[in-house]
C-alpha cells in the first residue's frame, strides 16, 4: 500500500507544482470566488457552460499545495462533462473525502480516475476543506448560471 500512498503524492504534487489549466477566461458564462480562511487558499473558478456542457473551466487564485492540486485536477476531469454528471462527481468527490460511502457498497474510490488520490486527505481532517474548496466554488459558479438562465 505504500507504493500507492507514493503513486498518490506524486500526482498531487504534479499538479501542485504545475497545475492545469490555471488562467482567467474571458469568455466564461459563469464565475465564482472562493475562500479558506484555515489555510488561506483562494481561488476564482471560471466556467464556460453551452447546451449543459461544461465546454471549458479553469481558475486563477493561490492555495496550499492540495487545494492547487485539486482544482488543477478538478478542471482536468470536468472539462467536457456534463453539468449534471459535474454535480454528480462533486458528490463523490466529497463522500470520498468525508469517508461517507454509506449510499455506495463499493469504496469510493473506485470510478474515481485520478480524482482517487484525494482519498488520503480524509486522515487529515484541516486539510478536507483544502480539499474541496475548488469544487464547492464551482458548485457556487453552476449556480450563478441556473439563476440567470431562469430570467431568460
Ligand atoms: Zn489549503
Amino acid at each position: 500500500m505504500s507504493d500507492l500512498s507514493d503513486l498518490y503524492q506524486e500526482v498531487i504534487l504534479d499538479h501542485s507544482k504545475n497545475p492545469r489549466n490555471k488562467r482567467a477566461m474571458e469568455n466564461a458564462t459563469r464565475k465564482a470566488e472562493g475562500y479558506n480562511p484555515l489555510c488561506g487558499d483562494r481561488f476564482t473558478v471560471y466556467l464556460r457552460v453551452e447546451d449543459g456542457i461544461v465546454r471549458d473551466i479553469s481558475f486563477e487564485g493561490s492555495g496550499c499545495a492540495i487545494s492547487t492540486a485539486s482544482a488543477s485536477l478538478m478542471t482536468e476531469d470536468l472539462k467536457g462533462k456534463p453539468v449534471e454528471m459535474a454535480h454528480d462527481v462533486f458528490d463523490r468527490f466529497h463522500k470520498l473525502l468525508t469517508g461517507d460511502n454509506s449510499v455506495n457498497e463499493t469504496a469510493p474510490e473506485v470510478g474515481m480516475g485520478k480524482l482517487a488520490v484525494f482519498g488520503g486527505v480524509r486522515r487529515f481532517p484541516v486539510r478536507v476543506k483544502c480539499a474541496t474548496l475548488p469544487w464547492h466554488t464551482m458548485e457556487t459558479a453552476m449556480q450563478g448560471e441556473e439563476e440567470r438562465v431562469s430570467t431568460e
